[in-house]
């Protein structure tokens, strides 16, 4: 494999702010096209990156030299603020292409929007500046104990002279070796508490675990913080309902991304092997197979288009429903990539086949929080009408 050139960067859709609705859905097709076109060049390269576990940096500069970013900041930080329709959409695309890159950048816009937003009152634009001049962001928030409840750290920073000391480590960031500013929570007086850390911060470091299956270039690395000081003029506030969720619209639609790549994979190696004079694709089990996860990934889709229009227009249920949306995206993924697993037959195991790849990555995908596990227990919860338990704090009571 080479070296893969930087990708190109494509018309960009740094055109004048849209001011009717008609306006508005050009220029967010205009954004998708611009994906689009990107994400093809994005395809060329995906089996080198995956293959170095290397982060596809040019990747995510031409994301950002093309307006994505800016698209993607809420109006009321500055930005131009993408639906949540055309911002799935776009991580769908680019996924199809790199998953690993629209998992960065799926983490990078989180991240950046959050600090923006949650900042906002306190340090006012700092952090949108800082997200349209180009700077990187990471979410530092899984910990070794709290396992899938990320929003849960169980980690305490104690009180010294500015802020909060954080001794201990944050796992799975993605892209933290290029991010300039991490979004941290830690339990401060018992009450999770978000903050801003820069990266040059000396006593962050990195722990180098990241040697996976899949989604390898990511690389989602491990954090020590040693006594890391979380500032009190960096604190943030909780994030709120009204904040732009772009984490939980991302995730199922890198899992899409990834169900569309594999299904025409799928499609490519069983139209072309040929066995015993006739296409692998004419053979009937595999037409049967492949209406049935076809038809469940159109499903999918549809479910999670209707729960981003529900987001754009206010509609309550959309959080639940994204729930649902990362639950359905995760599981057909890894069932088109288990079908292309079977229909690749041997020659979809080789290194140099797409399939294996796909396999790959969509079992990462369920990984991601919230696992399929831990959304399975909250969607059966609300369809029992289960309210959780609240465990009572030690002085309750008595
Ligand atoms: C590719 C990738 C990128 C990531 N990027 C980031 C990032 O940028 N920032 C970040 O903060 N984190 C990131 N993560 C971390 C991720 O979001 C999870 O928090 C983390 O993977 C959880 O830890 P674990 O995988 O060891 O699983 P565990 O939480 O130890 O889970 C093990 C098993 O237990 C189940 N389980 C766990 N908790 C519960 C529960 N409460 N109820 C029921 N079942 C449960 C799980 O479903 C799983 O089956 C990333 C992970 C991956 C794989």
């Amino acid at each position: 494999m080479t070296d893969p050139a930087i990708p190109d960067t494509p018309a960009s859709a740094h055109a004048a702010p849209p001011s009717s609705p008609f306006a508005v859905a050009a220029w967010e097709q205009d954004l998708i096209d611009t994906a689009t076109e990107l994400a093809l060049g994005f395809a060329e390269t995906a089996a080198y990156y995956d293959d170095k576990a290397e982060i596809a940096v040019g990747n995510l500069e031409a994301l950002h030299d093309a307006g994505l970013d800016e698209a993607a900041l809420p109006a009321d930080v500055g930005g131009r603020g993408l639906s949540y329709q055309a911002y799935g959409e776009i991580v769908r695309t680019i996924a199809q292409g790199d998953p690993s890159t629209a998992t960065i950048w799926t983490m990078h816009t989180g991240a950046g929007i959050s600090l923006a937003q949650t900042t906002r009152g306190t340090l006012g634009s700092f952090y949108a500046d800082e997200f349209l001049a180009g700077k990187r962001f990471s979410n530092a928030l899984s910990e070794p104990t709290s396992g899938n409840r990320f929003l849960n750290p169980q980690q305490a920073a104690l009180p010294v002279e500015g802020g909060w000391a954080l001794d201990g480590a944050k796992r799975f960031v993605s892209g933290s070796e290029i991010a300039d500013y991490l979004f941290v929570n830690a339990l401060v007086d018992d009450a999770p508490t978000f903050f801003g850390v820069p990266t040059a911060d000396p006593t962050l470091s990195i722990i180098p675990i990241w040697d996976t299956l899949g989604l390898r270039a990511t690389r989602s690395q491990l954090l020590a913080f040693n006594n890391t000081v979380l500032r009190a003029d960096q604190r943030a506030r909780t994030p709120e309902f009204a904040d732009f969720a772009a984490i939980p619209a991302g995730l199922p639609m890198i899992s899409l991304g990834v169900a569309d790549a594999a299904l025409a994979a799928i499609v490519k190696h069983a139209q072309s092997r040929v066995i015993m004079g006739a296409p692998l694709s004419h053979q009937q089990w595999l037409q049967f197979e492949v209406a049935d996860v076809q038809s469940r990934l159109e499903a999918a889709r549809a479910f999670i288009k209707q729960t981003f229009w529900q987001a754009d227009n206010g509609v309550p249920t959309f959080f639940t429903n994204l729930s649902r949306s990362k639950y359905l995206a995760n599981k057909i993924a890894v069932e088109v990539a288990q079908l292309g697993g079977r229909v690749g037959g041997a020659s979809g195991f080789l290194k140099s086949s797409p399939i294996q790849r796909h396999l790959r990555d969509a079992q990462a995908g369920q990984l991601m929080a919230y696992s399929t596990e831990v959304l399975a227990g909250e969607i059966g919860k609300d369809v029992f009408g289960i309210v959780p338990v609240q465990t009572p704090a030690p002085t309750e009571g008595k």
